[in-house]
């Protein structure tokens, strides 16, 4: 039996963006713009999945993100993850990778026990692909990224596949490991449909705040025990519940701030004839060395 802990994210989507992008303090305006489930953790979910059909054990689905982040949890256990935590606070906002991690690696404390974290390679909002790497630093356990495949695991070992330049590598590693994921690393298996019948009421905390709003026949204390005795409670952990360093979450904690963020489209320009010839094709290259297009 193993267990393992997923790492995912909600990103904008970027093949959607429109609109005024980034807020005047250099963050993302999320609000504004349509999320979607980052799908290389969608991937890195499908491996935890696989290892949990093979060897059993279960599966806790972790977001950093704003409340409706939940969103993409609830994703997760229509996929089949067991349990998910939503760790949202207005501190966590506007957090670079250093201040991301920092986060994830206190919450992933919290929860406790763990064989296996997997995250994605990349988002792909901010593409640096240093979370993963960094949480396993300040968790101070090993890692692999790129991976394409768990070839196997044995008591406290695993074999893993990863890509590098021109080929791949099998490594042996000890447990407990972090596992940064490719995309082509599986197929995520689709929604059961009997698991979103099942799931599409759960909620975190701040989902059943919202309906005890303005309603004096519903408690919070009577409504997260109803919604814990059937399962369908989202725990979310704020910056006390982690009792961390608020001075190294969100924006305070990070030292790189997006300067701009703006939509390159790449226009063709008139097509220029090649003469075939040995000077037709240097020149042809000569205009590309120019252009940056090459080299
Ligand atoms: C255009 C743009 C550029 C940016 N450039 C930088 C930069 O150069 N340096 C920098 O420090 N920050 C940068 N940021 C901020 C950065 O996006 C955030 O810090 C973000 O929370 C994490 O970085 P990432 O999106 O690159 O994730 P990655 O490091 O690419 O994510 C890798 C994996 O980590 C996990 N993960 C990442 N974020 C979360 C989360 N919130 N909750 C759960 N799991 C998560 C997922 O499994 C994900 O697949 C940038 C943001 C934008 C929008």
């Amino acid at each position: 039996m193993y267990t393992s802990i997923v790492l995912v994210k909600q990103v904008p989507d970027t093949s959607n963006i429109s609109g005024q992008v980034m807020k005047e303090d250099g963050t993302v305006n999320r609000s504004k713009l349509p999320a979607v489930f980052n799908f290389e953790d969608r991937v890195a979910l499908e491996l935890a999945l696989q290892i949990r059909d093979r060897f059993g054990g279960t599966i806790t689905a972790v977001t950093m993100g704003p409340p409706r982040a939940s969103d993409v949890l609830r994703e997760c256990l229509y996929m089949g993850a067991d349990s998910a935590y939503l760790i949202t606070d207005r501190k966590f906002a506007g957090a670079d990778t250093l201040a991301t991690s920092y986060v994830l690696c206190e919450a992933i404390k919290r929860i406790g026990i763990y064989d296996f974290v997997f995250a994605g390679r990349q988002a792909i909002d901010g593409d640096t692909a240093q979370v993963g790497p960094q949480t396993a630093e300040k968790l101070d356990i090993p890692q692999v990224t790129y991976t394409e495949a768990i070839l196997d695991v044995r008591d406290r070992t695993a074999r893993v596949r990863r890509k590098i330049e021109g080929g791949y590598e099998i490594l042996e590693t000890t447990l407990p490991v972090l596992l940064t994921v490719l995309k082509d690393a599986a197929i995520p298996r689709p929604f059961s449909a009997k698991r979103v019948m099942a799931f599409k009421g759960a909620k975190s905390l701040l989902e059943l705040e919202k309906m005890v709003e303005g309603n004096s026949l519903l408690y919070i204390d009577k409504l997260v025990h109803e919604y814990r005795g059937r399962s369908l409670f989202i725990p979310t952990l704020t910056a006390d519940d982690l009792e961390i360093d608020v001075g190294r979450c969100g924006i305070r904690g990070s030292p790189t701030k997006v300067h701009k963020v703006e939509s390159v489209v790449l226009a063709g320009s008139s097509p220029a004839k090649i003469e075939n010839t040995t000077a037709g094709i240097s020149s042809m290259i000569d205009s590309l060395l120019a252009d940056k297009i090459l080299g």
